[in-house]
């Protein structure tokens, strides 16, 4: 069998001197970058977070008992039935007033948006953190409250054990579902993991803290209560989001659990949908408060229910070989598993394992009215959910008859190449952590900070945006808005080279990724690979520019391809996609129209609204996201909800039936960057 490895390493030219300049370069370049930036600012938050929230971020609800009319319309609309409207006295009539469930939120705004006096709004306050869920369940009374941070007073320290418990957290992170997305930041350079005593580590072995990001599938929960049996004690767990509190967003999803606490102990709930990265922040001061006075963690054992500690059985027909498996709970893998098959250090099979997050979107999308559906489409894919509410949108438009004003146009057109960017920055920071680069990972992902704040800007959140609406977006963009843009895109257009020195122009970098996990064109072509996967074999397919949606076609932009088709063009293909993307946004800043952003007229004069059904009919509609072609195909049967639902993502066929082939004869070792820059989403082709 040929051994690829060998065959990168040793081919081409002078060898010797190749390796001198190589290593050179290698000492020189990261020194150079180091001190470079030495003069720069400091880009690492404070805690308590001096980090700018804007004004327009979707937290916690305030509450005017005054203005309310008690009309349930808040109530009605809430895609996650976390508001229930309960009875309070007022003026001496019984009245029905919002209460508002913290563990079911996930703080979409629909509530906000849909209230006819005002009386119900978001304020843009993150912090909900609490030991005990129960306290999330907030009445009229607590809703009027004004929001405020609270860090209690660090309690007396019990005695040395737990004082240096309590500073030196290990934290294993099993990155269930699409919350983990928040976590990272804290691996970046902005929110600084290890200042607070927390580092990540690889082994249940060794960790303290099990830190669950998102909902959990049952497929999942087997393996986190095997994870969670193998830490030694004391151990603490730590829950981020709604999803594993009380199901969350899938909470009518026939393959997530509901309550992770009827499973293991949970010890600190982070509430969000995903909670901000700094109520994170907040979670490790309550942690270092409670374990520096004493606190050993809950003393449940895991639950021996049914058969959920026996994994299942793998039947194959393969003898005398070695089964590795590749993840599902890996820094490497995502929350996603492939069976390998070995013969020694060589893949001879790879057989994809997937539906670690199978939510049964197109069976949940089917029970939502069509503008609850905006909420919950967008979680397909937490690394580019814009794409996916601009597909989504797009189908439902065309059902509708509703055109957006073209100010609309270009708002989506910004919003999904910001999310672009902050996507591929996540990419390139993986493939370099995987190829043993770790301090591009940090950068990447200190910047794709940027990225988020501008998002949240412009939509009210960093992650889930929910800004398209049937017929536009839900508002403009605020003032100061284009400066800020184009002050990034200043900023970045210099930091690409940072970039450049310390990964692309990198002899070790290049040596890692060239002529690793290599597809060609035609190959791409009959696996259906779409997105940069494609585009870096040489092969011309881009929706923007093939059949332009919103405003791309008035926009000035190159479609970029390479030709290698291997693991480093991969990488490089998205690293150009995001100057690209910076031309899109000066662009689209310039040209702008001025006008409304939501138009509520279809082209026969009817009105759509919040809770009104669509005609008869189909749609197809397609994107070009950040991982490639994503289509939607939806069906109206003439009611307030999608009668059938089809969504092609594009990992599907790059991942579930391309990545076999591709890694048929590589090394074990070099899965985790091939697989890293095919750039997969377990969560696309789980839905
Ligand atoms: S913000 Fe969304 S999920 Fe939360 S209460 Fe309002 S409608 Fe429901
Ligand atoms: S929609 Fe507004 S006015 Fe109606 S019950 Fe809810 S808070 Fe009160
Ligand atoms: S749907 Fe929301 S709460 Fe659930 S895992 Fe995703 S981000 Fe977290």
């Amino acid at each position: 069998m040929a051994l690829p490895h060998l065959e990168r390493t040793l081919t081409g030219g002078n060898m010797l001197k190749k390796k001198a300049n190589c290593m050179i370069e290698n000492i020189l370049n990261p020194i150079k970058t180091g001190l470079k930036m030495l003069s720069e600012k400091t880009i690492t938050y404070n805690f308590p977070p001096d980090m700018p929230l804007t004004e327009g971020f979707r937290g916690r609800h305030v509450y005017d008992p005054e203005k309310c009319k008690g009309c349930s319309l808040c109530a009605k609309i809430c895609p996650n039935n976390a508001i229930e409207m309960v009875e309070r006295e007022k003026d001496g009539k019984r009245v029905l007033q919002p209460q508002v469930d913290y563990s079911k939120c996930c703080f979409c705004g629909l509530c906000a948006d849909v209230c006819p006096t005002g009386a119900l709004k978001l304020s843009n306050f993150p912090f909900l953190v609490v030991l005990d869920k129960n306290e999330l369940l907030y009445p009229p009374e607590k809703l009027v409250q004004p929001p405020k941070l609270e860090i209690g007073k660090a309690p007396k320290i019990k005695n040395i054990s737990s004082w240096a418990r309590s500073r030196s957290f290990w934290v294993l992170n099993y990155f269930t579902g699409c919350c983990f997305i928040e976590a990272i930041p804290w691996v970046s350079s902005g929110f600084d993991m290890e200042r607070f005593g927390l580092i990540a580590v690889g082994s249940p072995r060794i960790a303290d803290v099990l830190l669950i990001g998102g909902y959990v599938t049952i497929k999942t929960l087997k393996r986190i209560l095997r994870v969670y049996q193998q830490m030694p004690r004391p151990k603490y767990v730590i829950a981020l989001g709604n999803c594993p509190m009380s199901g969350g967003t899938y909470w009518d999803s026939y393959n997530t659990i509901k309550r992770l606490d009827k499973y293991l102990p949970v010890d600190i709930w982070i509430a969000g949908c995903p909670p901000r990265a700094e109520a994170i922040g907040l979670a490790v001061v309550m942690a270092i408060h409670a374990v520096q006075s004493g606190y050993t963690g809950k003393k449940e054992e895991v639950t021996k229910k049914g058969d959920l500690l026996k994994l299942p059985e793998v039947k194959t027909d393969l003898e005398e070989k070695l089964f590795v498996p590749f993840g599902p709970q890996h820094p490497g893998s995502g929350n996603f598993n492939m069976l390998l098959k070995l013969d020694g250090e060589v893949v001879e099979e790879a057989i994809p394992n997937p539906g670690y997050l199978h939510r049964g979107f197109e069976k949940l999308m089917e029970y939502r009215s069509w503008w609850q559906n905006i909420m919950i489409v967008q979680r397909v894919c937490v690394l580019d959910g814009a794409s996916y509410e601009l597909g989504y949108i797009g189908a439902v438009e065309k059902i509708a008859g509703l055109d957006a004003p073209r100010r609309a146009k270009y708002l989506r057109v910004i919003q999904a190449e910001l999310s672009r960017m902050q996507s591929h920055l996540l990419n390139i920071g993986l493939v370099g952590a995987t190829s043993g680069f770790d301090t591009v990972a940090r950068i990447a992902w200190g910047d794709r900070e940027k990225v988020l704040l501008l998002l949240e800007k412009l939509t009210g959140s960093r992650i889930y945006s929910i800004y398209n609406i049937p017929g536009g977006v839900r508002r403009d963009m605020p003032s100061s808005f284009k400066d800020d843009v184009l002050k990034f895109v200043k900023y970045f257009e210099k930091r690409m080279k940072t970039y450049d020195e310390l990964c692309f122009d990198n002899e070790a970098f290049i040596e890692r990724t060239k002529r690793l996990g290599r597809l060609t064109r035609d190959q791409a072509i009959d696996l259906d690979v779409t997105g940069p996967n494609l585009r870096a074999t040489g092969a011309r397919l881009d929706v923007r520019k093939a059949t332009p949606y919103e405003a791309y076609d008035e926009l000035d932009f190159n479609m970029i391809t390479l030709n290698d088709g291997d693991a480093y063009s991969r990488v490089l293909c998205r690293r150009k996609e995001i100057e690209e993307s910076l031309r899109i946004l000066e662009n689209a800043l310039d040209k702008i129209p001025s006008g409304p952003v939501a138009n509520k007229k279809t082209k026969s004069g009817r009105i759509v609204s919040y809770f009104t059904p669509l005609p008869k009919g189909e749609a197809l509609h397609f994107v070009e996201s950040a991982r490639g072609e994503l289509c939607f195909h939806i069906v109206s049967d003439g009611g307030k909800c999608p009668y059938r639902v089809k969504i092609r993502g594009p990992t599907f066929d790059t991942i579930l039936v391309a990545l076999p082939k591709i890694l048929k004869g590589v090394y074990v070792a070099d899965i985790p960057v091939i697989y890293w820059s095919l750039d997969n989403c377990p969560a696309d082709h789980d839905r």
